[in-house]
């Protein structure tokens, strides 16, 4: 038995993407989904395209510095 979350399809924007100022909106640098991309908390991957990278790093992984 597996609960394996289903990924939407790649024309379902990230839930991130629905609750940021859209000028902060770009493609997801995976599957190019809509996603917060820009900005304070954006990610340049979609949390479909995060999830195995976090598995493989852990969950403090930073693509920015957000220090000092
Ligand atoms: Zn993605």
């Amino acid at each position: 038995m597996t609960t394996t979350t289903p990924i939407p399809p790649i024309t379902d924007p990230d839930p991130s993407a629905l609750t940021c100022p859209g000028g902060l909106v770009g493609p997801c640098s995976g599957c190019q989904r809509p996603t917060h991309k820009y900005g304070s908390g954006g990610s340049p991957l979609c949390k479909w395209c995060m999830a195995p990278v976090m598995e493989k790093w852990g969950p403090s992984v930073r693509f920015v510095s957000t220090r000092g």
